[in-house]
């Protein structure tokens, strides 16, 4: 099936599979037609052209995106990627996605997403403060504290948000900290944002588990994606006794059949730049890694990784979804047929948005809350919502993804019923 996009754009692997599921859960729940139209469609699309000074005195112009998909809930909220792939049509689905996550975590807010072609990696950190600066003033038109609220995504982080908020404050005239999530706790971060997806991606993980009576002590894990999620839900994991056997960056991946000690890859990684040649570990390739037998297998990296090809030799007995879209349309089915579980990514990874959510309301209180309630606070909204979750996949014998889409899409059009659809 090609999907034309609103912006004209052709089908993308991600932005088929997020459709093709959100039918097939719109078609279990009897959705009206009309509703899942509208949600087909992004509501907002904007391309920007971003002419950078380089350090050696030429310019470049970079392309960038903001894609608003629904505000039925509240104001938009999702990241900004800065990757060579970035294009529109992987935000467009990254937008629903995020749609569909706030909807299951039941915060109030729609979906958005941005991104920028580049690689920061080939770039300075001037040329990257006036790539972002510019991108930050081009798409300042549509963002806002109340409008649309960007945050950390794949290769940005808090230095790159603090140069939004300021970009930002300084075209209005003062301070805007809540235009932005995911900024250090010096300018109006929240304590815990940094760690935040990779713990929810465990607090669900710990839910699945329990469930499936299987002891977190002493359970087999493999991590594929050794970044900010990645690095977070193994030591965690590690720290309630599991073995993480294998990790993987975008360098390759590292094997140890008795554990890794993850404080040290960590410490390793920050030194090196990558978790590969950590002493002690053999070489171990992307799709070894994948179809290691474990437990327990953490998807950290990017899209599509797991499908049509691969998804048999898949070894774990459960899946969690700390990425977004890393699992096909196909691959998930064979996945499902397989009796492996799947914590999809808009439950799975929904920690960074939900911390995201409790920075931004920290903002506008001005009042700011510990480490211990910002974790407690966000363990209990992921355990509820993976309990939410697993009724209606128990009582309607269909898949932890399909129940997901199910909740999500039935908070996001009862929202859009009792709106009305204007004028
Ligand atoms: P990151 O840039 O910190 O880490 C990504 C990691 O994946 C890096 O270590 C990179 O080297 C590695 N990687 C890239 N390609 C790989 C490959 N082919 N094989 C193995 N590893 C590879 O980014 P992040 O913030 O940890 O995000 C990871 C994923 O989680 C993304 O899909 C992102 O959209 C999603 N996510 C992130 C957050 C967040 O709060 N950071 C929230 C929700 C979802």
């Amino acid at each position: 099936m090609v999907i034309q996009t609103a912006a004209g754009g052709q089908d993308n692997e991600l932005l088929s599979a997020t459709m093709r599921q959100i039918e097939f859960a719109a078609d279990k729940m009897g959705l009206e037609s009309g509703l899942l139209k509208i949600l087909s469609k992004p509501k907002r699309t904007l391309t920007v052209s971003i002419p950078v000074r380089m350090d050696d005195g030429s310019t470049e112009v970079f392309e960038g995106y903001r894609v608003q998909h629904n505000l039925s809930l509240g104001p938009a909220k999702g990241g900004i990627r800065f990757h060579p792939d970035v294009n529109m049509e992987e935000v467009i689905a990254l937008a629903m996605l995020m749609t569909y996550k706030c909807a299951v975590v039941n915060i109030p807010y729609g979906g958005a997403k941005g991104g920028v072609i580049c690689n920061p990696k080939d770039l300075s950190l001037s040329e990257l403060e006036r790539l972002t600066r510019r991108f930050t003033s081009e798409i300042s038109i549509i963002i806002g504290p109340e409008k649309d609220i960007p945050a950390p995504d794949v290769y940005t982080n808090p230095q790159i948000m603090a140069w939004i908020m300021d970009t930002f404050s300084m075209q209005h005239g003062f301070s805007m900290p809540a235009v932005v999530t995911g900024k250090p706790i010096e300018i109006g971060g929240s304590e815990g944002r940094n760690e935040a997806t990779g713990l929810g991606v465990v607090y669900t993980i710990e839910e699945a588990a329990a469930r499936m009576k299987m002891d977190l002590s002493g359970a087999i894990v493999v991590v594929q994606g050794f970044g900010n999620v990645g690095s977070v839900a193994a030591l965690a994991l590690e720290q309630l006794g599991s073995k993480i056997i294998a990790v993987s960056d975008s360098k390759g991946g590292i094997f140890d059949e008795k554990s890794l000690n993850i404080t040290a890859v960590s410490e390793y990684k920050k030194q090196t730049g990558s978790v590969v040649e950590y002493p002690n570990s053999s070489l171990i390739a992307n799709e070894e890694l994948l179809a290691l037998d474990c437990d327990i297998l953490v998807l950290a990296a990017l899209e599509n990784q797991i499908n049509e090809e691969n998804a048999n030799q898949i070894n774990a007995k459960l899946v969690a979804e700390g990425a977004n879209g890393p699992t096909t349309y196909r691959g998930d089915q064979i996945l499902n047929q397989r009796g492996i579980i799947v914590i999809p990514d808009i439950l799975a990874n929904a920690g960074g948005v939900v911390v995201s959510y409790f920075e931004w309301v920290q903002g506008i209180q001005h009042f700011f809350w510990t480490e211990a309630e910002v974790k407690r606070q966000l363990q209990r909204r992921m355990s509820t919502s993976f309990g939410e979750v697993y009724d209606i996949c128990t009582d309607q014998g269909v898949s932890m993804r399909t129940a997901a889409y199910i909740l999500a899409l039935s908070r996001v059009t009862k929202a859009m019923s009792i709106r009305g659809l204007y004028p």
